[in-house]
């Protein structure tokens, strides 16, 4: 099975390599800000042009804004606008140009309807203040060092790694594996490579295929599993919030940077601004460990791992929850289970965003017409089952994997965009929602009719 995928390692850069990067990061920018700016020229004078009642074949002609033909414009610019330019390797400025050149389809194919999610604005200009500094390789000679405590990229030499590169060097030297691509950027106050490649994993089998695990997420607890078992909220940002407080309101009374009337912000406000970049680095790199050991133990130990498709836009526009759903990662979770289930070979199956894990009974079926927040156990009012109202949705999960195992085998159940359009199931008959399902990333599209806030509330504790 061949997957692409990312090896990052953090760098420690002496001060005269972080220059040169900087430099190509720079270098990078203007050549961004260069093509950005032709394009923006060029269309503006078409649409003069046509007001002034201009053929549309006699307009001044447009500028392809593809990769290739940014590259081209730049290679017979770049004497003029940069003629520094061989201070710098060409992968700089084609880092640059390549971001523009998806931002440039991105926006085009948004306002096109050919883009799903939010509306993409225009290409902006790209400011040393508010662009993270990066630059990526495409060719040349990069590598990791026999010691796999250093790489080597193109004109930047040497580097020396933090850690040490070895899970990527043995995929290298047993040829499991081939570097696409190099990316050295910034990210929190510390520098990091990043390498694409192209990875031949073999193919494996959960320890025990037929395992089911029916995985409900939450905020109180970041998941209960249908094994019984539940897995803590570690709340890294909660816990950071008083240090956060703290250095916020020391930055506050130090002298920041203001435009308006040229000031230059202090050192020491720098010096705090650093440290809080760096505990909210240290909440993110916490959050990332836990999800990541998470989703590797379900997607080992169980062949099935079912979880809901939680509205996460939707609840994230929720003021009171957005901050405790942000600091979970549920979005994150089903990323990292999608393609994880794929690596150990096992399936993950998202439940219909309207299947009511949480208000049906885990026993006999029945579903309840409400139920409210505050009730943490669920008692079912047909057949007095009590349990764990967490519990109940993740057995509830769990069991409709019994349900798409025994309708694949029978017939198709999917229509051509992967909704559901199966009949009723027996023992889930009462439901407003029948209980839909589709393969991970290919979840059927239906119609609103209710139920979405409410199933934000139920997943607020
Ligand atoms: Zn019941």
């Amino acid at each position: 099975m061949n997957t692409i995928q990312a090896y990052r390692f953090a760098l420690d850069l002496t001060p005269r390599q972080e220059r040169v990067v900087l430099a190509h990061a720079g270098a990078a920018r203007v050549a961004h800000n260069w093509a950005l700016g032709q394009i923006k020229a060029v269309m503006g004078q078409r649409a003069a042009e046509r007001t002034y009642g201009v053929a549309e074949a006699d307009l001044t002609p447009a500028t392809g804004w593809t990769l290739p033909a940014l590259r081209k414009a730049w290679n017979s610019a770049k004497d003029e606008v940069a003629p520094w330019w061989r201070e710098c390797s060409k992968e700089a400025f084609n880092t640059g140009l390549d971001g523009l050149a998806r931002a440039m389809k991105n926006w085009s194919d948004s306002r096109g309807g050919k883009r799903a999610g939010r509306s993409v604005g225009f290409a902006r200009r790209k400011t040393k203040r508010r662009t993270t500094p990066s630059v990526r390789f495409t060719t040349g000679a990069i590598r990791v060092e026999p010691d796999r405590k250093h790489v080597v990229l193109p004109r930047l030499g040497r580097l020396a790694l933090h850690e040490s590169a070895r899970k990527l060097a043995r995929r290298l030297d047993n040829g499991t594996a081939r570097i696409m691509s190099a990316t050295v950027r910034r990210d929190g106050g510390r520098w990091y490579v990043s390498f694409t490649c192209e990875v031949q994993r073999t193919p494996c089998v959960p320890a025990p295929p037929a395992s089911t695990v029916g995985v409900d997420l939450g905020v109180k607890h970041l998941a209960v599993l249908s094994t019984g078992e539940v897995v803590a909220n570690p709340r890294h940002l909660a816990q950071a919030s008083r240090r956060l407080r703290r250095l916020a309101r020391r930055q506050s009374r130090r002298i920041s940077p203001d435009w308006r009337v040229r000031r230059a912000e202090s050192k020491r406000w720098e010096g705090t601004r650093r440290a809080l970049a760096s505990v909210h680095a240290r909440v993110a790199h916490l959050r990332r460990d836990g999800l990541h050991k998470l989703t590797t133990r379900l997607a080992r130990e169980h062949g099935t791992v079912v979880v809901e498709d939680l509205n996460v836009a939707g609840m994230l526009r929720n003021r009171k929850l957005a901050r405790h759903i942000a600091d979970t990662g549920f979005a994150e979770i089903r990323r990292q289970l999608t393609y994880k289930t794929q690596w150990s070979g096992g399936q993950l199956i998202v439940a219909n965003r309207w299947y009511p894990s949480s208000k049906a009974c885990s026993g006999c079926g029945a579903v309840k017409a409400k139920l409210a927040l505050s009730e943490r156990t669920y008692t079912c009012t047909t057949c007095d089952l009590t349990l764990d109202r967490d519990l109940n949705a993740a057995l509830n999960l769990a069991a409709l994997a019994r349900n798409v195992a025994d309708d694949r085998s029978g017939r198709e159940s999917l229509n051509g965009r992967g909704a559901d359009r199966k009949t009723p199931l027996a023992g889930l008959v009462a439901v407003k929602r029948l209980p839909g399902t589709a393969p991970a990333g290919q979840t059927g599209t239906v119609p609103p009719q209710g139920g979405a806030t409410d199933r934000v509330r139920t997943k607020a504790h």
